[in-house]
């Protein structure tokens, strides 16, 4: 049996085609999971009964189902934990904006890229999401909502280009008109660096804004809060950013999560400044989430504003992340781990 979420317009049109059914009944279905969200292939009144027999047979519709919901009350954000059919547990932050829902997926369950100040790669890495399995983060979502979601970003647990063809296929999917149509504009994908696979991302020349988890401005200080950087330096990084920035004539993100004493001095700020001032990009800084199994602190107010107007007066765009949801443990990986931790007392 396979989850049809998985499925592209085409694949499952060449599967009807291979059941002597009408190509046309493809968009049906898809129309009737993406835009009616009807979950259940009985409930498909213009299907035939004899072709829902036949889906029943080959196919399931694979919605997590929802352990638990937390809800902030600082803001309207939810954080959501989802159990997949096989019991593995992930999580989804749904954010409501002036300008309309966004949602944070997971990409994987865990993650193996053992940044030092991150929740989520504490256990490393159990298993890729399949494409299905991401986008039915957003359509429980909707239905935790009641609205549609129309921003989605891939900062969840999991690194994106470790799961690249999965990440590729959950984006072609949203992205379409028979699905949830999702502008690539308003879709960012979140790396830590996976050089090789930023530049196959932008051969594929899409819309979509790169995010970077920079963190550091030196190889160095990078070497000691990420272990990726061991394998790729940030002059590599840069430089596939800027074949990215050629191809698609879009800004790139750089993420910097300001720690108190490991990356937030003044000395930090200007040799920042210095790294990207030529290139087309925004700095996005974020006071880091604090994790219990680490000793990482949060820098002060008075030092996250201090590093903001540095960088301004470099002329980098920079902007500091609105915190939503800390009370819920909205960081990466925050949520499954403490839940998992819970259940093992
Ligand atoms: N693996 C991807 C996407 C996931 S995380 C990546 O590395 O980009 C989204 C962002 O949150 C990344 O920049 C990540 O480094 C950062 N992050 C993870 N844990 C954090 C924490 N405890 N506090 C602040 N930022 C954190």
């Amino acid at each position: 049996m396979d989850n049809i979420l998985n499925l592209t317009l085409d694949e499952l049109k060449l599967w009807m085609k291979d059941n002597n059914e009408g190509q046309f009944r493809a968009k049906q279905i898809m129309e009737w999971i993406y835009k009616k969200h009807t979950f259940e292939f009985e409930a498909m009144t213009n299907v035939s009964k004899s072709l829902i027999f036949k889906l029943k047979d080959n196919f399931y519709i694979g919605l997590p189902q929802v352990k638990e919901i937390y809800v902030s009350k600082n803001d309207d954000t939810k954080k959501i934990l989802l159990e997949l059919n096989d019991g593995n547990l992930i999580e989804a932050v749904l954010m409501k904006y002036k300008h309309g829902n966004s949602i944070c997926v997971s990409t994987q369950v865990g993650c193996r890229m053992g940044c030092k100040f991150c929740a989520s790669t504490l256990n490393g890495m159990v298993r890729n999401l399949s494409s299905g399995e991401i986008i039915s983060e957003i359509l429980i979502g909707e239905k935790i909502l009641g609205e549609r979601i129309s921003n989605v970003v891939l900062m969840g647990s999991g690194e994106p280009f470790d799961n690249f063809d999965n990440v590729m296929k959950f984006i072609e999917v949203v992205n379409a008109e028979y699905s949830l149509n999702i502008g690539q504009r308003h879709i960012t994908v979140s790396t830590c660096g996976l050089v090789p696979k930023i530049k196959e991302f932008a051969d594929k020349n899409t819309q979509i804004t790169l995010a970077i988890s920079l963190h550091a401005f030196s190889d160095e200080k990078r070497k000691q809060i990420m272990p990726i950087a061991n394998k790729y330096s940030i002059k590599e990084i840069l430089d596939s950013c800027d074949y990215y920035i050629n191809k698609t004539k879009r800004r790139v993100t750089f993420e910097y999560s300001l720690v108190k004493d490991v990356n937030d001095s003044k000395e930090d700020a200007k040799s920042l400044a210095g790294l990207l001032k030529n290139m087309l990009c925004h700095v996005n800084l974020i006071p880091v989430n604090e994790v219990v199994e680490n000793s990482f602190k949060r820098s002060s107010k008075k030092t996250i504003d201090e590093f903001e107007s540095i960088l301004k007066s470099y002329g980098i765009e920079v902007t500091v992340r609105r915190e939503m949801g800390t009370d819920i443990n909205a960081a990466c990986g925050q949520l499954r781990r403490s839940y998992i931790e819970s259940q093992d007392k």
